[in-house]
C-alpha cells in the first residue's frame, strides 16, 4: 500500500496555500471575527489539522443578508440587461477555469474525494452550471394577454430577491454553484452557507468569483455549524428564498424555519435509490453501471444506487461478479491517480458508515465483502467497499441513507416485486433500471416513484430537465423551468 501524501506534500506538490483560519466573506471582502467560536477541520486522508473555521455569529449573518439586500434594493443589478448579466456569468466561468486545479485540490483535501474525479467531473459541472444559466438569462421573459380588447395584461418575471443557499459537503462546488448560477442569472443576490465540513473550498470559490468584478455584496458567504449559522440565516427575515441541499431531517427544519415569514423553499434532500437489474439486462454493462452508481463520490451521493434488486434467475451470476469487482476496488490516497475510492469525508461520518456493518449483521443480513476499515492504513478514514445480501427491504440498512460505499443486494422474482420494493422507501430521488425489454422498462419507469429513472445508464443528468425527488427526497426541482419558478 503506497503511503498517503501528507497535507504538507500536497501543499508543496500543487503550490496551494492553506489559511490558519477560514472567515466569512461579506460585502466583497473577508470578514474575520475576533473571539469567534472556531471548529478545527482535519484532513480525512491523514487526520492532520487543515485549519480552524471561524463560525459566523448572528451579527455576521445579519451583515451578509444586509449586503445582499442592498444589492437588490439600491443597485441596478436586479434590472441589469440580460446581455450584461450573461457577461458576468461568462467572466465567472473564466475565473473558475483559471483556478480549476486549485479548487479541485482543496475539495479533495477537505472531503477525501479522488482528485481525478473532482478535477474532471466536479469542476466541469461547476463551470457548466454557469454556462447553462448564462444562456437561461436571455430566455426568461414575460408575456401579455390581449384577448379582452379593452386592456392589456402584462406578466413580468422579476428576481425573487435575496437567496440563502445552504449546501452539503459531498460535492461542495457542484452543489453550491448550481443554485448560485441560477440565482445570479435570474437577477438575485445570495448568501451562501457552506457546510462546516467543506468551508475552505467554498470560501476560495467565493473569493475568486470576485476576480470577475462582481458588485460587492452580490455573493456573500457565512460559515459555521448548521443549527447555529445555518439556522440564523434561514430565520433572517431579509431572506426571500431558501435553496437547500442536504439531509431530509435538516430539510424539514429548514421548511419550518422558512414558514416564519412565508418564504419560498427549494429542498434537494436524501435518497436510498433502488438499482434494479433485470434478467434481460446486459450483465457486464449492469455490473459496470452498478459499481459506478454506488462508488462515485466515495458512495457519498444523494443519488447513490444503494439498494440493488436483482432478478432471481440471474442473481447468482450477477452477485458473484459484482462482489468480486467490488472487492477489487482500489481504496486509498485521494491524490494517487490509481485510487477509485478515497477517504470518508470526516471522522463522525466514517464512524457512522462503519456502524451500519454491525446494524446489518444484527438484522440478519449476510456480509458478502468489505465490512471493515480498509486494510493497510494506520490513519485516515478509509472504508472497504461493502455489500450485504438481504431478504427483507424493511431492514434499517435498506431504509436509511448510509452515504458511503455500502450496498445491499436483494433478490426479486419479477418486475412487479422490484417496483413494489423500490417504492417501499421514505425517499424517492432517483432509480436505475438495467433491462433490454422495452415493455418492462416502460412499465417499470412509469410505476417507480422517483424524480429521475435512469435506464441502462448511471448518473446522466441534463440540466434542462427537472431534477428532484418524491417524498422525503425533496420539494421543488432544479433544472431549467423549475429554477426559474423558484428564483423569480
Ligand atoms: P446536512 O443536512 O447535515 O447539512 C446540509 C447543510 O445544512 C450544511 O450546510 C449544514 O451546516 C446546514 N444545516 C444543518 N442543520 C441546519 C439547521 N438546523 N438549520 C440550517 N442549516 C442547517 O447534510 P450533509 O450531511 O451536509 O449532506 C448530506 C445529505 O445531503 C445527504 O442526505 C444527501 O443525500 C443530501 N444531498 C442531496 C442532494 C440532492 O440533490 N438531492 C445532493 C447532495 C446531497
Amino acid at each position: 500500500m503506497p503511503p498517503v501524501a501528507s497535507v504538507g506534500d500536497i501543499v508543496e506538490r500543487y503550490g496551494i496555500s492553506l489559511p490558519d483560519e477560514v472567515p466569512a466573506f461579506v460585502d466583497g471582502a473577508p470578514r474575520y471575527s475576533d473571539g469567534a467560536h472556531t471548529l478545527t477541520r482535519e484532513c480525512p486522508a491523514t487526520e492532520e489539522a487543515l485549519y480552524a473555521l471561524q463560525e459566523s455569529a448572528p451579527e455576521v449573518v445579519d451583515e451578509a443578508v444586509r449586503a445582499a439586500r442592498l444589492i437588490m434594493d439600491d443597485t441596478p443589478w436586479p434590472r441589469m440587461p440580460h446581455v450584461e448579466r450573461k457577461r458576468v456569468l461568462r467572466r465567472i466561468m473564466d475565473v473558475i477555469e483559471r483556478h480549476r486545479d486549485e479548487l479541485a485540490v482543496l475539495q479533495s483535501l477537505e472531503v477525501g474525494l479522488p482528485l481525478g474525479g473532482v478535477r474532471t467531473m466536479h469542476m466541469a459541472r461547476t463551470i457548466e452550471n454557469f454556462d447553462f444559466f448564462a444562456e437561461v438569462a436571455g430566455t426568461v421573459g414575460g408575456h401579455a394577454y390581449t384577448q379582452t380588447g379593452t386592456y392589456l395584461t402584462v406578466v413580468t418575471r422579476e428576481p425573487a430577491g435575496v437567496v440563502a443557499l445552504l449546501s452539503p459537503w459531498n460535492a461542495p462546488l457542484v452543489l453550491t454553484s448550481m443554485k448560485l448560477a441560477a440565482s445570479l442569472a435570474l437577477g438575485n443576490a445570495c448568501v451562501i452557507k457552506a457546510s462546516e465540513h467543506s468551508p475552505y473550498s467554498v470560501y476560495r470559490f467565493v473569493e475568486i468569483l470576485h476576480e470577475a468584478d462582481l458588485p460587492p455584496g452580490l455573493v456573500n458567504l457565512v460559515n459555521g455549524r448548521g443549527p447555529v449559522t445555518g439556522a440564523s440565516l434561514v430565520e433572517h427575515q431579509g431572506v426571500d428564498v431558501v435553496g437547500f441541499v442536504g439531509g431530509s431531517k435538516t430539510g424539514a427544519a429548514i421548511m419550518a424555519a422558512a414558514a416564519n415569514g412565508v418564504r419560498k423553499v427549494g429542498l434537494e434532500l436524501g435518497g436510498k435509490s433502488a438499482n434494479m437489474v433485470m434478467a434481460s439486462a446486459d450483465l457486464e454493462q449492469a455490473i459496470d453501471g452498478s459499481l459506478l452508481a454506488i462508488l462515485t463520490g466515495n458512495g457519498q451521493q444523494c443519488l447513490a444506487g444503494s439498494r440493488i434488486l436483482v432478478q432471481e434467475s440471474i442473481a447468482d451470476e450477477f452477485t458473484e461478479r459484482f462482489v468480486k469487482r467490488l472487492s477489487q476496488v482500489r481504496v486509498g490516497d485521494p491524490f494517487d491517480a490509481q485510487t477509485e475510492v478515497g477517504a470518508m469525508a470526516f471522522r463522525e461520518h466514517f464512524q457512522k458508515v462503519m456502524s451500519y456493518v454491525d446494524t446489518a449483521t444484527a438484522e440478519g443480513a449476510t456480509l458478502l465483502t468489505g465490512g471493515t476499515a480498509a486494510p493497510g492504513f494506520d490513519r485516515g478514514f478509509f472504508f472497504q467497499p461493502t455489500a450485504v445480501e438481504v431478504g427483507d427491504n424493511r431492514l434499517r440498512v435498506c431504509q436509511e441513507e448510509i452515504f458511503g460505499p455500502f450496498v445491499t443486494i436483494q433478490r426479486v422474482p419479477d418486475a412487479d416485486a422490484a417496483i413494489r420494493i423500490a417504492n417501499d422507501s421514505a425517499f424517492g430521488l432517483v432509480s436505475y433500471i438495467w433491462s433490454n425489454d422495452l415493455l418492462e422498462v416502460t412499465q417499470m419507469s412509469g410505476a417507480i416513484k422517483a424524480g429521475t429513472v435512469w435506464v441502462n445508464t448511471p448518473l446522466a443528468r441534463d440540466l434542462r430537465a427537472p431534477f428532484g425527488g418524491y417524498k422525503q427526497s425533496g420539494v421543488g426541482r432544479d433544472g431549467l423551468e423549475s429554477s426559474v419558478e423558484l428564483l423569480t
